[in-house]
């Protein structure tokens, strides 16, 4: 089959011939025709199975015809974290670039006022995060009584994040008579649940995970003391033969931590997790995908979803407490059949959760080791000692051991400074949120605690790289 047999218009498939795409993945095989024809889909797929196509396609030619009117949006995309909603809305770009079409996209992090402007001129599509998309709808800035087609997508992620009362709230705007697509990577009991208030008699369409991964992607276990996690990635980054490499770290503390102490001992590293800024989230992420960084430390939203081909290496220097984190972690590298290694850092104490991770996959990970453990047991010592005589000098002084861990962290994060310039001071604030923005949802979103890994930054087009203000964010 071709995406000539889809019945897509002559428009849509010059553009996804640009692409460079000639055979549709399984799931947009499955998708196209029955959103072409109107019908609701429950979708079982997840990022990296071509998914964002299987539903961006067939939407600009079902908005072709029909015009937008001001703040009245005909469609809606919801997406659970701003880079996957920019990642669409490139997506949109490309494949709609023959079909005049207006878009939207509404994210946290960056300015109202661009934001309305675009909806205030009509947007034919909305691609939105539900926090973002319900504070515009606060202001009565939007109206969702137009939009025909509604886009649920990683409809799980949503879940896991929070979300679904806002997902719920939004529904609700919404004309019953609408066609609904939603996706998830799983579908659980809970999920189908959730689908059957959204759809109705939906078409389902599933593809299975990519377990083909597996076959492309080398995985390796390094087991070692806790002090000697750093040394022994150290190690592991000098031995391997790498192009850039995605390491995750369970706390966005870690994230910066370990950032810190790769910068000082001269790798090529950035950091992303939802503590940054959205502009620096963005500089990172360009700078990685252009090969300018070869390192990126970070959290597990960047497991989701976002599109960095050629990714050589990723590194567990945690070992995720989610099983299913595992395989979307290593899902970053060995994409489209190209060669990929996964390496796992773990000490005695992540047992259990390697135990999870062997279950969910159905193999054990092969257990590796790096020359120079002796070495690397000496250095860990040397860490080990210095943290004690930092963290005992702290206690002389009365300061507890987390605040004379901190210690360290500025002389590390000083260093990043040096290495990636932050464009805080850059950034100004241009829109208050109405007072009660402040206090209403407690902002899951984005949405790290200390104990949940999250955060971290994709490619948003230059125009939306505006201000940043954090209260919109939490
Ligand atoms: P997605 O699952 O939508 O995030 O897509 C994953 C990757 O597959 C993206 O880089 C897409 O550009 C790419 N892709 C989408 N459709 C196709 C196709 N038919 N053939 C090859 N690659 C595709």
């Amino acid at each position: 089959m071709n995406f000539a047999d889809l019945g897509l218009s002559p428009e849509v498939l010059k553009a996804v011939g640009d692409s460079g795409y000639d055979t549709p993945t399984p799931i947009q095989e499955k998708a196209i025709p029955y959103v072409l024809m109107g019908r609701d889909v429950l979708g079982t797929a997840q990022t990296g199975t071509g998914k964002t196509a299987g539903f961006t396609l067939p939407m600009i030619d079902i908005l072709a015809s029909g015009q937008a009117k001001a703040r009245m949006p005909r469609s809606l995309i919801l997406e659970p974290t701003r880079e996957l909603a920019a990642q669409v809305a490139e997506n949109f770009e490309n494949y709609g670039k023959y079909s005049k079409l207006s878009m939207a996209l509404l994210i946290g992090g960056v300015s109202f006022s661009d934001q309305e402007a675009k909806l205030d001129k009509g947007a034919d599509v909305l691609i939105a995060t539900p926090g973002r998309l319900l504070d515009h709808v606060e202001r009565g800035k939007v109206l969702l009584n137009g939009v025909k087609t509604l886009v649920i997508d990683e409809a799980d992620r949503m879940m896991d994040m929070g979300f679904i009362p806002d997902v719920e709230r939004i529904v609700a705007l919404m004309p019953p008579l609408r066609q609904t697509l939603f996706f998830s990577a799983t579908m659980s009991k809970e999920m189908r649940k959730l689908a059957d208030k959204f759809l109705i008699n939906p078409k389902e369409v599933s593809v299975s995970p990519p377990t083909a991964m597996a076959a492309t992607v080398t995985q390796g276990l390094l087991m070692v003391e806790k002090a000697e996690k750093r040394p022994a990635l150290r190690r592991l980054l000098q031995k391997e033969e790498m192009k850039t490499a995605f390491i995750f770290c369970n706390r966005k503390k870690d994230v910066d931590i370990l950032h810190g102490s790769l910068v000082k001992h001269g790798f090529s590293a950035g950091a992303l997790h939802g503590d940054l800024n959205q502009a620096q989230r963005t500089e990172t992420l360009d700078k990685f995908k252009k090969g300018e960084i070869k390192l990126l430390v970070c959290s597990d939203v960047a497991a989701r979803g976002i599109d960095v081909s050629s990714v050589s290496h990723v590194f567990n220097f945690d070992v995720p407490s989610h099983a299913e984190d595992y395989i979307h972690r290593i899902g970053r590298t060995g994409r489209a059949g190209m060669e990929g290694h996964a390496f796992t850092i773990a000490t005695k104490s992540d047992a259990k959760y390697l135990e999870a991770i062997y279950k969910l996959v159905g193999m054990k990970i092969p257990a590796i080791t790096v020359d120079g453990m002796e070495e690397i047991a000496e250095e860990a010592s040397e860490i080990a000692a210095r943290e004690k005589r930092t963290s005992s000098r702290g206690t002389k002084t009365g300061r507890s051991r987390s605040v004379s861990s901190k210690k360290e962290a500025p002389k590390e994060s000083s260093s990043r400074k040096s290495a990636e310039p932050s464009r805080a001071a850059e950034v100004t604030v241009k829109d208050k949120p109405p007072s009660a923005e402040r206090t209403r949802r407690p902002r899951h979103a984005n949405d790290e605690g200390d104990t949940q890994v999250v955060g971290l930054g994709d490619n948003v087009p230059a125009f939306f790289k505006i201000p940043f203000r954090k209260s919109a964010e939490k």
